[in-house]
């Protein structure tokens, strides 16, 4: 029987009519209500019985995401082991001493030893601990190339786009919406760097939560009627050094982060 592993797969279940039905704004909100077991697959009417039988009560029955992200996150530390920590770093834009490979995520040094244990300052969430050893492990190291692009356009984004949409660039447009000056003080507190003028964008910072994985963030803010908006890009190579799923969980936990600190310090 499957078992549900991400609210992607849910989604890619639904008809994605958003007809309401089943009492959510969208197809994806009940998608994501469902990964997170507060919602049922049976509740959405226009789902095939047999589709909602073969899940069998779905993720609602299945184990949580922080149980899931655990589990990822030990598996990959047991992987480490196994490697090369001084020709990671050099694949990868880090350096290496003292038996520790060394990288630097937003601006701060975070390192990883032979058995796969951290060494850092800042709070290890699983949001970036997870891209930093899958980074690490199967990132090829490719050189950006400054071609900007949206998630949707990297070759596995097209399925992810919507939710990073949702998950991610909404929740830091109405941060920065809500708390512009902030927002763009946090960007900057993460080491973000002006590279030239982006998309005429009020707010055009690049962040590094890897050394070869840049993340644009582009804020406009409200013009002349014009609703203000906000978007992130990423360097066209971004899948070669990081998978999809990595890249989504880094721009999903960015937002929590800056919704958090916005809400301490706004
Ligand atoms: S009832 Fe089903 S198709 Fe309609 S919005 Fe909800 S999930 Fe989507």
């Amino acid at each position: 029987m499957p078992q549900i592993q991400n609210a992607m797969e849910v989604f890619k279940l639904l008809d994605k009519s958003n007809c309401r039905q089943c009492e959510e704004a969208t197809c994806l909100a009940f998608a994501a209500s469902v990964f997170k077991g507060a919602r049922q697959l049976s509740e959405c009417p226009k789902l095939d019985p047999e589709i909602v039988s073969q899940y069998d009560g779905g993720p609602a029955k299945a184990r949580t995401m922080d149980q899931d992200a655990e589990e990822a996150l030990r598996r990959m530390q047991g992987q480490i082991a196994g490697i090369d920590l001084a020709e990671a770093a050099e694949r990868l834009g880090g350096r290496c001493d003292n038996g520790k490979l060394t990288l630097r995520t937003l601006g701060k040094e975070f390192s990883v030893d032979s058995h796969g244990r951290f060494i850092t300052d800042i709070h290890v969430h699983a949001w970036i601990a997870g891209p930093v050893l899958a980074y690490i492990l199967a990132g090829e190291g490719k050189t950006p190339s400054g071609n900007w692009v949206p998630l949707r356009e990297l070759e596995g984004g097209k399925d992810w786009y919507r939710f990073f949409s949702h998950q991610c660039e909404k929740p830091l447009k109405a941060v920065a919406d809500t708390y512009t000056d902030l927002f763009e003080d946090m960007v900057h507190l993460f080491n973000g760097q002006r590279v030239g003028q982006h998309f005429d964008a009020d707010i055009g910072l690049v962040l590094y939560p890897l050394p070869k994985l840049p993340l644009l963030v582009c804020y406009w803010k409200p013009d002349e009627g014009m609703p203000s908006d906000l978007h992130l890009f990423f360097d066209d190579t971004a899948e070669a050094n990081l998978k999809i799923e990595a890249i989504y969980s880094l721009g999903t936990g960015l937002a929590l982060m800056f919704e958090k600190i916005a809400q301490r310090h706004g």
